[in-house]
């Protein structure tokens, strides 16, 4: 279980996030929306250990993370699927899946999880040999979860993962995250697109300029009024 609270985060003199607490259950799916600039990110970032807290409290599995560093963090079964990606663009896209296996220190399941990511997504599989900085942007962005899921995670950070795909594409990628899902991994999904994140997920709260101003079941987000019409554009 994740846990986190009265979290601020400040940029020198920018309060990025203010005082937020969320929580994700084991086996849950929790989305975060809002606008660009609310704070998602920086929420993503802090819990990975990239970016420090200014105040509050992090808690994973009984573990504080904000006295984790990023890369002890991602032994504790958490992975973080960044924005934008951030494939290794000169390693091919085997490579790039080879090295989200870095961090475990039984490597007998490094084929075995390889073939795994591939019955996920077959067209990686075809571009294995692929330089991954040659793929288009919803490869890449198969590339990014699979890296993440060959770190044996039991929970994983997803930051905007529909960021710039196609329609049909983006059904894709939210399949994958209910298939994980279904798999017992456990997910924080931050995301712009409102509609679908608020559609697969089991709970959601809406971060508005680094506060947290509305959570609940994710069902009753995506008929609420004011979440329509903020971010549904309905
Ligand atoms: P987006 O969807 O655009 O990424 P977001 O909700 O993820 O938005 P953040 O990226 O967390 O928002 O940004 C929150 C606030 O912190 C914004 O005002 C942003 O300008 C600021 N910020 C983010 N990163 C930095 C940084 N490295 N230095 C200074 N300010 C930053």
């Amino acid at each position: 279980m994740l846990d986190i609270k009265n979290l601020s985060v400040s940029y020198g003199a920018i309060d990025a996030v203010k005082d937020i607490s969320l929580h994700v259950d084991d086996g849950e799916i929790v989305s975060l929306i809002g606008a660009n600039g609310a704070g998602k990110t920086t929420t993503l970032h802090t819990i990975t250990g990239l970016v420090p807290a200014k105040s509050g409290s992090i808690m994973f599995n009984g573990q504080d993370l904000l006295k984790t560093k990023a890369n002890r963090i991602v032994t504790l079964g958490m992975a973080h699927v960044p924005e934008g990606r951030h494939v290794f663009t000169r390693m091919s896209v085997q490579e790039n899946l080879e090295m989200g296996a870095y961090s475990l220190k039984d490597t007998s399941h490094v084929a075995e999880d390889l073939d795994k990511v591939y019955t996920y997504f077959p067209r990686l599989k075809e571009r294995r040999r692929q330089l991954a900085g040659t793929l288009s942007g919803g490869e890449q962005q198969m590339v990014a979860m699979g890296r993440a899921m060959m770190s044996r995670p039991n929970t994983i950070l997803m930051d905007e993962p529909s960021m710039g795909l196609s329609p049909k594409l983006v059904k894709e990628i939210f399949r994958i995250i209910e298939k994980l899902h279904d798999e017992g991994i456990t997910v924080l999904l931050v995301e712009q697109n409102a509609k679908m994140a608020l559609s697969i997920a089991d709970r959601a709260y809406v971060l508005e300029t680094g506060r947290i101003t509305m959570e609940g079941k994710a069902s009753d987000l995506l008929h609420d009024e004011k979440v329509r019409k903020a971010y549904l554009g309905a």
